[in-house]
């Protein structure tokens, strides 16, 4: 349809192109015409012009005629009038001609304009000649008139002429009867001349009468000479009119050829002029002929195109009309389609979401089954180097050892003997707060997936608990890189999850919990179940900092660190008599899923398990070395408990406990970093611990029973033990094997693990 529509514009503007051409060669013929008629137009001025001319000489030549040749100048001009009329006849049969061929080819051609205006320079010429013949009409009343006239003078001198032969006649006839009486006289002279005498003297009656006859004579003589006189005139006038009459025909003549050889020429030039125009105009038709001929064989055959343009156009205005429908149905359709197709996808979706879960449920009973496998409560020992601190001499020298093939075994010289122990790992002195980071970072992790997690340093006052934990400023420790390592990770599960990160800073001391972010630090706070019934614990008031950088980590250590130097009169001795915690909470939000996690990771800076001698502490120190006592077995019995799965832990026991429960029991995790010092001085103390950490990570699977058995040995210990030597489970041989049969037990649990796995 597309392409349709495309071709048919394309036509239609070649169609319009044409037009153009056809429309501007129209201008051209149009223009040329303009020219041409404007031509004929000045050639009839001219002529119009010469037959003005013509008019004013013949009315000159009229009035120089004067009366007496009006008439033949009449018969002249009726003559001349008549010859116009003719040619004027034939100039109209010439021109009807040549209209009718003007007019048969082309219909608004500008000949017709010529031909009106040419048409009505005619009537104007026969108005004109109208004029002409009514002036000739009253110039033949004059001419009639004036011959009347004539013809009553002509009369008169007839009258006149008569009577002077009459006259004449008589006188004549006088005379020779006077000659005859003269010539008789004349016979007898004397007698005559007597006898005239006598005649004279005698009869002076005929001499009167001969008087009178000689003046009657005398008076006709007059009469007579004034005749001739007259006639002489009269002939003269004749004369002299003939003269002029003949000059007047000769100038006549000279008009009249003038007057022909001037018509002549109009006429030549007319007809050359309407030759020319015609012959012009001929041309210029039949270049409109041919150009018309060009248009009509152009438009025939744009018209097969034209149709099948149109046939396009209907059909496509079909569609058009159609397409709608069309489009509605496939609308309709596609709709259908695609709620069905999304249908699906929810379903699918669904599903996916399903076995999402399911995986998601798989990997972490996987995850639980392996952290089981490998412990869900692992046990390291740190060994910090020999310090300054320690001193010089034997006191200061070196009783641990390691085994060079097992990073998990330790062996201590403790009076004399080697006491070796294995644990889940060792750290030498040499080993980094990264390596141990290390192998911290993974328990660090599952704390975004949900878990709980705690991290203990245990150890004698002075064996690196805090440097574990805290570390320097140069070096931090497993609380910073923790952090640090969640942020990161928290980042790059962005795409997917929401995740909050909180921090809380507590301590506790002689079993009474303080906010060390809190306005109020001396506050004890209180550990309270959930009101919400989920069983959970919280803590009313403990303040919660959101971090979200390592320089908002910096800010919340700095800012609990204050609190605590300007709380304690000596730092260093009261962070040994009380467990520091850091409780790091992780909350997610799965946008896709909806699914929230929470994840507590919990770093204790436990307090010194160094033992206080009853008889060497007193007051004070007494109280706390019993509260520490008591809160580190309590963690003691409570790890016992969990990992020998019994029905009840007992939490309660100590705040610690109680504050830790959740990060302890089911899924979490717990890591155990024995802190121990290499000084010969310290090895009763890191036996001590030794046997503690050992004692704790191999607590197996076993029958209930054990747990009394065991949950008595760290409150003994703690108390009452005051040398490894005579420490209680040994000494009395309890259940607890000793370090050499843990050891190997403990090998061949791994070893089974490793062949299972
Ligand atoms: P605690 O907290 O257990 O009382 P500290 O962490 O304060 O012990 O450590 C006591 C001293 O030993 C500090 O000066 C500390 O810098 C140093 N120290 C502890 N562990 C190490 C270690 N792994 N490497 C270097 N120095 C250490
Ligand atoms: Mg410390």
């Amino acid at each position: 349809v597309m392409a349709s529509m495309a071709h048919l514009q394309k036509e239609k503007l070649r169609l319009q192109e044409e037009l153009l051409e056809l429309q501007e060669k129209l201008a051209a013929r149009e223009n040329s015409e303009l020219s041409l008629s404007l031509q004929l137009q000045g050639q009839v001025e001219t002529l119009k012009e010469k037959l003005l001319e013509q008019a004013q000489e013949i009315s000159r030549l009229r009035s120089e005629l004067g009366g007496t040749d009006a008439e033949k100048h009449r018969d002249l001009l009726a003559a001349e009038n008549e010859r116009l009329r003719q040619e004027m006849k034939a100039c109209e049969a010439e021109l009807r001609e040549l209209r009718r061929q003007q007019q048969a080819p082309c219909h608004d051609c500008p000949h017709l304009q010529e031909n009106a205006e040419l048409q009505e320079q005619l009537s104007q010429l026969q108005r004109e000649a109208e004029e002409t013949r009514a002036k000739l009409a009253e110039l033949d009343l004059e001419v009639q008139q004036k011959t009347n006239r004539l013809a009553e003078v002509e009369l008169r001198l007839k009258d006149s002429l008569a009577e002077r032969a009459e006259e004449e006649e008589r006188l004549s006839r006088r005379l020779r009867d006077s000659q005859e009486t003269i010539a008789s006289l004349k016979s007898q002279p004397q007698q005559i001349k007597y006898i005239i005498k006598t005649v004279e003297v005698e009869s002076t009656k005929a001499k009167q009468a001969l008087c009178e006859t000689q003046s009657r004579n005398q008076y006709l003589q007059e009469q007579v000479g004034m005749q001739k006189q007259v006639l002489k005139e009269m002939e003269q006038q004749l004369q002299s009119s003939q003269k002029t009459e003949a000059q007047l025909r000769a100038q006549i003549m000279m008009y009249e050829a003038e007057l022909e050889r001037a018509h002549g020429q109009m006429l030549e030039e007319m007809n050359r002029a309407i030759e020319e125009a015609f012959s012009r105009a001929q041309v210029e038709m039949k270049a409109v002929h041919e150009n018309l001929a060009g248009v009509r064989t152009n438009l025939l055959t744009l018209q097969p195109a034209l149709r099948t343009l149109t046939h396009d156009y209907n059909s496509l205005k079909r569609q058009v009309r159609d397409f709608p429908l069309l489009l509605q149905e496939t609308l309709r359709s596609a709709r259908a389609e695609i709620s069905q197709a999304i249908e699906e996808v929810h379903s699918t979706n669904r599903e996916l979401l399903r076995k999402y879960r399911r995986e998601l449920q798989l990997r972490k009973k996987c995850h639980n089954e392996l952290v089981r496998l490998k412990g869900n409560i692992r046990v390291f020992g740190r060994v910090r180097p020999i310090t300054k601190e320690d001193g010089e001499g034997p006191e200061a020298a070196n009783a641990v050892t390691f085994d060079a093939d097992d990073d998990a075994v330790l062996h201590l010289l403790h009076k004399g003997k080697q006491v070796s122990f294995e644990l889940d790992k060792v750290f030498p002195p040499q080993a980094s707060q990264e390596e141990v980071f290390q192998e911290v970072q993974a328990l660090v992790t599952s704390c975004i997936d949900g878990y709980n997690v705690c991290i203990f340093a245990y150890g004698q006052t002075g064996a690196g608990k805090t440097y574990t934990m805290e570390g320097t400023a140069a070096n931090p420790g497993i609380n910073q890189r923790a952090l640090q390592l969640l942020f990161s990770e928290v980042r790059g599960k962005a795409a997917d999850w929401d995740y909050a990160i909180t921090v809380s800073a507590a301590e506790i001391y002689n079993e009474a919990l303080r906010d060390l972010l809190g306005k109020e630090p001396q506050e004890k706070l209180e550990i309270k179940l959930c009101p919400d019934g989920s069983g959970q614990l919280y803590v009313p008031g403990l303040t919660e900092f959101r971090v979200q950088s390592v320089e908002d980590i910096n800010k919340v250590f700095e800012f609990g660190h204050v609190k605590r130097v300007t709380e304690c009169t000596n730092l260093n001795e009261h962070s040994s008599r009380s467990h520091a915690l850091l409780i790091v909470t992780v909350r997610g939000l799965d946008r896709s899923t909806g699914l929230r996690t929470t994840g507590k990771l919990n770093l204790v800076d436990l307090a010194g398990s160094e033992r206080v001698g009853r008889s060497g502490a007193e007051g004070s120190r007494l109280r706390e070395a019993q509260h520490i006592n008591k809160s580190l077995s309590a963690l003691g019995d409570v790890i016992y408990a969990l990992r020998s799965r019994q029905g009840h832990v007992p939490f309660r026991n100590s705040k610690l406990t109680y504050l830790l429960q959740d990060s302890l029991s089911g899924d979490s995790k717990t890591l155990m970093m024995v802190q121990v010092s290499p000084a010969e001085k310290n090895t009763s103390e890191t036996l001590c611990s030794l046997k503690f950490a050992e004692r704790v990570r191999s607590v197996e699977l076993g029958p209930v029973s054990r747990k009394a058995e065991l949950s008595s040995w760290a409150s003994q210990e703690h108390l009452e033990g005051d040398s490894p030597g005579s420490a209680a489970p040994h000494g009395r041989g309890h259940a607890s094997p000793s370090p050499g049969q843990l050891s190997s037990r403990s090998a061949s649990i791994r070893r089974k693990l490793h062949s299972s796995g």
